[in-house]
């Protein structure tokens, strides 16, 4: 594989089938992968069990095929990957880049970075519930595609965060950079709720050796109320009887006119190069 390969992904969690809202990540991402003439990915992180939905990964499988988005290697799924997890978890272990945390919910009620109350190490008789990360100090700096420059100390803005949880459970935050790093994702492309996950991630990442991706967040799509589109707020299923009018819908809320087109396949003929000509890719042919 080539450095300058674009590896691009989705990565979507199984909670329940995508909606409209899910549909924008999935959308921007294939269309960024398709236009660098690069590859894209599906990967379920699936890794929050008690979150996920039964069968709720090959709802999404099917709703992808149905709206033409096609993925260039088998999918993977996290919580098959847990000895990946485990191995750069000791990874940072032995650097001393993670430590056991005693603190419970309670103990840190009022939000804000976590103090660091355990990075000394734990007092006689407690033991560890969650692990975190030791975080460098320093401002972290880097450029998305969408939003433009941005930056974050995490250190003093985040904390040391958690890499594994109290429940045991892996944290989205570790698996997710052990999973670009490992997958060669070059770029990321999805929803603006994380962006400010990004500087964290970055700053793990650089700790693995992996290479932070290049990233671009799409703007979230709200409801009525103003609250992010998602499972939890009830979001409607994708509307897979016409499937052309449920990408038309994405594509104008990604800041675009509608095509003239009938059918799926001539819709992403058309799309793609509208990505490129708006993000200013050089279109690249996909052999
Ligand atoms: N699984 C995350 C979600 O569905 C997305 C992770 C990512 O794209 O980094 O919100």
């Amino acid at each position: 594989r080539l450095p300058e390969t674009y590896r691009g992904r989705f990565a979507p969690s199984p909670s329940g089938p995508l909606h409209d809202g899910s549909l924008l990540a999935a959308m921007a991402s294939y269309l960024d992968a398709r236009a660098h003439g690069g590859q894209w990915l599906l990967r379920m992180e699936d890794i929050d069990t008690p979150r996920v939905a039964e069968g709720a990964d090959q709802l999404i499988i099917q709703q992808l095929l149905s709206l033409g988005m096609h993925w260039d290697e088998p999918p993977v799924w996290q919580s098959r990957r847990l000895a990946l997890y485990q191995a750069d978890f000791e990874r940072l272990a032995a650097h001393d880049l993670v430590y056991g945390c005693a603190c419970t919910r309670s103990m840190l009620a009022g939000g804000g970075p976590y103090p660091g109350t355990c990075s000394k190490g734990l007092a006689p008789g407690q033991s560890p519930r969650a692990w975190r990360l030791r975080v460098p100090p320093g401002v972290e700096r880097f450029h998305d595609r969408w939003h433009g420059p941005q930056q974050q100390d995490v250190a003093a803005e985040v904390g040391d965060f958690i890499l594994k949880r109290a429940d045991g459970l892996w944290a989205y935050q570790f698996v997710v950079v052990v999973d670009d790093g490992l997958q060669g994702i070059t770029d990321v492309v999805r929803g603006a709720d994380l962006l400010d996950s990004t500087p964290r991630q970055r700053v793990l990442g650089r700790l693995l050796g992996y290479t932070p991706p290049r990233v671009l967040h799409v703007p979230l799509l709200c409801d009525a109320e103003g609250r992010k589109l998602s499972k939890q707020n009830h979001a409607p299923a994708l509307d897979l009887t016409q499937p052309v009018q449920t990408l038309q819908r994405a594509w104008r809320r990604l800041g675009f006119d509608t095509l003239e087109v009938d059918a799926v396949a001539a819709f992403w003929d058309r799309a793609v190069p509208a990505w490129a000509a708006r993000h200013g890719i050089q279109l690249a042919r996909n052999d």
